[in-house]
């Protein structure tokens, strides 16, 4: 059983896909920013000085940035395309989640240039700002053609209140005021309180889900607004994320039976009820009950089982990278997210941000 975190391998199996990426991977043109944002943070969380290895690609990354122009709008409005190849005349293809993952790249590779550009800043804020939608206060992560108005064809779900959020937060707006000036917050958070769950945590059709609810919790975190939930509400939500921990000799903090478990999860988190673990729910889980200050060293055990499940059962010590479980190859994403969960482990992650907690976010 392997204990320890294989540095070497994981370096390796991330600079591969910042290299030629794998021809398995070609049709995932696509969510090209994504990738290169999955590595680069991996990285960066691993110890890496990704700008100094990486940094002159920050050019290439601020070409993906796009004016989106319509007669009738005063506003500049841009974003980020995930590929070049996506720059198609007449089409919106700028994306709120491109736009986090460039954003994110951009702060890893320490372009503090790109941050100061009064302009940069004022027409993605105003981009995000056209996201929301004015009948419930969620976001889209793209706008319909032409009228620049939030896809109606698109989701509109937690994922993207945070997505939003987050990029205002990165182009500068730390105080509820800074926000107001580009998004009705009142409903923003009257939408994510809409979404609780009677059973805690959060989720759409009132099923909790764990990345909804990791969402919901750092939207509110970055707008300084935990305090709208109850109490009653934040400790429900709390023991339903301890009950997503499978666990072979029933629930370690409570003392009560966790009824849907295979013995080889032990430690791991499942995203939803009657569900195996999975490498990406720790991340979710753990940042969650992180917000709501779970991370306590009464609480160690949580913490370090699930630690002892990423290393000795999703790990690959082999090529490196992690799996989504113990049978699956390893993939970038569940690399990515398992190296966050054991940073976050360690002390060493913002998963508010999702940056490693050195990125200076500040300027
Ligand atoms: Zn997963």
């Amino acid at each position: 059983m392997h204990t320890q975190f294989a540095t070497e391998k994981h370096v390796k199996y991330l600079k591969r896909h910042l290299g030629l990426l794998p021809s398995s991977q070609q049709s995932h043109d696509v969510n090209k920013m994504a990738i290169i944002f999955y590595s680069l943070v991996s990285l960066s969380a691993i110890g890496i000085d990704v700008a100094k290895e990486y940094g002159s690609s920050a050019q290439w990354i601020c070409r993906h940035r796009i004016a989106l122009e319509s007669s009738g709008s005063k506003v500049a409005l841009s974003g980020f395309v995930g590929s070049l190849t996506l720059d198609i005349p007449n089409t919106n293809t700028v994306s709120l989640p491109n736009t986090l993952f460039a954003l994110l790249v951009l702060r890893l590779l320490k372009c503090d240039e790109f941050f100061c550009s009064v302009r940069n800043r004022e027409t993605i804020c105003a981009f995000v700002s056209t996201c929301q939608v004015a009948e419930d206060g969620s976001f889209t992560s793209v706008l319909a053609n032409k009228h620049f108005l939030p896809s109606p064809l698109d989701a509109s779900d937690l994922r993207f209140c945070f997505i939003a959020v987050e990029i205002l937060c990165l182009l500068g707006c730390r105080k509820l005021q800074d926000y107001s000036k580009y998004i009705n917050v009142d409903k923003l958070i009257a939408y994510i309180l809409s979404q609780q769950c009677d059973s805690g945590g959060f989720g759409s059709y009132g099923e909790p889900h764990a990345g909804y609810t990791s969402c919901a919790l750092s939207t509110l975190s970055l707008l300084e607004s935990l305090a709208c939930l109850t109490d009653e509400f934040k400790e429900l939500t709390l023991l339903w994320l301890v009950h997503r921990q499978v666990s072979d000799e029933g629930c370690m903090q409570l003392q009560c039976k966790n009824p849907f478990f295979d013995e080889e999860d032990h430690g791991g988190f499942q995203g939803r009820e009657n569900k195996f673990a999975d490498t990406c729910y720790a991340f979710w889980c753990l940042n969650s009950m992180n917000i709501l200050q779970f991370n306590t060293s009464a609480t160690l055990g949580t913490f370090e089982s699930a630690k002892m499940y990423l290393l000795s059962r999703t790990q690959n010590t082999i090529i490196g990278g992690f799996s989504k479980n113990d049978v699956d190859d390893p993939d970038l994403y569940h690399t990515c997210l398992g190296v966050a969960a054991l940073k976050l482990i360690e002390g060493t992650f913002n998963g508010v941000l999702f940056l490693p907690s050195a990125i200076d976010v500040s300027s």
